[in-house]
């Protein structure tokens, strides 16, 4: 789960993280009056949208009077922002979070993930952060440490201090702010079940500060249960309304850029799928698992929602019933089939428990159904049948 940067700058002054005064507004005149009320004569309008990017898309603008912050306000909200890492179709933004100005002496980057090679709780930062990151990442990697955290140890100054001089701050009084950040920033990650804590820009102010002047964080989904506050954060305009629906059932289910419906069941057989259907040419539109433990109706409403997806030209279903009975799946697809009508070509993989009976089903149906033995054959019918080929 994402969240904005408003929310993640409050979460981390919570952790003691150093960052700058703001507070959002969803017009333009209570933008002008946060910016009154934090006083000054610089501040920063950021749109905030679940993407980063926004520096060079014109979501992040510097005013030097309170006509501006107005005049930003106005550009930017209800503007569709267009970053790269929105897609083409960009975000639409709702909510500008009106922040101090402040003046940058250098931009660095710091971050946290998870190392799976090393199987560490892994920092990496930068001498060279800010809006090019991605750029400094491919063409001259060497300029990212990592410094990973030893797991029976957790964080230590040593840890912050080797970040800090990694990334030339060097001064003593702002080798101790580093160290702090990075404590904070480690103590958050670890405490909020984060899977991603990344702040870039982190700077260096002219008179020294070492602070946050960005932030994201992204949660684990099979922790949030332990952070019902975190879970409050959600922001359902940024999240697809189709992926709510389904996690609602209690399924998951993924919008991709294809053209070929996917239910299946287990994340494996998902991205088995989704691999094989690119191998043959194609390309999956979605996927849904149903997981073990679907009903009839959930997997009927779980249909439906592949089936009201326009880019959707063909559908596969490839189902190894283990939990999941055969049986249950193809009653759901034939009762929302009959609800909504299957206007494009489907086929069929099925496997497992109670396959015989489940094939029955189908059969006797009347819906005109593709079957396919094996995954090999499934997927080139559907690219097939995708292609209007079949
Ligand atoms: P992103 O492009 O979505 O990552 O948004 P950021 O919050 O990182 O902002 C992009 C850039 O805007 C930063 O790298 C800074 O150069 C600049 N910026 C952001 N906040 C301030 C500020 O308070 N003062 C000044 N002068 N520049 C800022
Ligand atoms: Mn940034």
């Amino acid at each position: 789960m994402n969240i904005h940067e408003y929310q993640a700058k409050n979460l981390m002054r919570k952790f003691g993280m150093k960052l700058l005064h703001g507070d959002i507004a969803k017009t333009p005149e209570a933008a002008v009056k946060v910016a009154k009320g934090l006083g000054g004569n610089v501040w920063v309008v950021k749109a905030q949208i679940h993407a980063g990017g926004r520096g060079k898309a014109g979501g992040v603008k510097v005013a030097k009077s309170l006509d501006e912050v107005k005049k930003y306000a106005e550009d930017i909200l209800g503007s569709t922002l267009v970053t790269h890492q929105t897609g083409p179709e960009g975000k639409k933004v709702n909510i500008v979070f009106i922040e101090e100005g402040c003046e940058i002496e250098h931009e660095y980057y710091a971050g946290i993930v998870f190392d799976r090679s090393t199987n560490k709780i892994t920092f990496m930062a930068s001498k060279e952060g800010g809006v090019d990151i991605e750029k400094v990442a491919e063409e001259t990697p060497e300029k990212i440490i990592k410094v990973g955290v030893e797991p029976s140890v957790g964080f230590t100054s040593f840890i912050g201090r080797k970040l800090a001089y990694g990334i030339g701050i060097k001064e003593k009084d702002q080798v101790k702010e580093a160290t702090k950040f990075f404590e904070g920033l480690y103590n958050l990650y670890t405490q909020c079940d984060c899977t991603i804590a990344e702040i870039n820009p982190l700077i260096k102010t002219k008179s020294g500060e070492i602070m946050a002047l960005d932030a994201k964080l992204n949660f684990d989904d099979n922790a949030l249960y332990r952070h019902p506050e975190i879970e409050r954060l959600r922001d359902p305009a940024e999240e697809s309304a189709k992926e709510m629906e389904a996690a609602g059932l209690g399924f998951s289910y993924i919008e991709l850029d294809g053209n070929i419906g996917c239910l299946v069941n287990g994340a494996g057989l998902a991205m088995a799928t989704t691999d094989i259907i690119t191998f043959y040419d194609g390309m999956p539109a979605n996927f849904l698992d149903v997981g073990g433990g679907a009903t009839k109706e959930t997997v009927q409403k779980a249909f439906s929602i592949i089936l009201e997806d326009e880019n959707v030209k063909a559908i596969l279903v490839n189902i190894f019933g283990g939990i999941m009975k055969c049986d249950i799946i193809a009653e759901g697809i034939v009762g929302a089939a009959k609800e909504i009508g299957i206007k494009v070509p489907l086929v069929v993989r099925l496997e497992g428990t109670n396959v015989a009976i489940g094939r029955k089903i189908l059969e006797e149906s009347g819906l005109n159904i593709v079957t396919a033995k094996e995954l090999d054959d499934a997927a080139k019918k559907v690219v097939k049948a995708a292609k209007g080929e079949e």
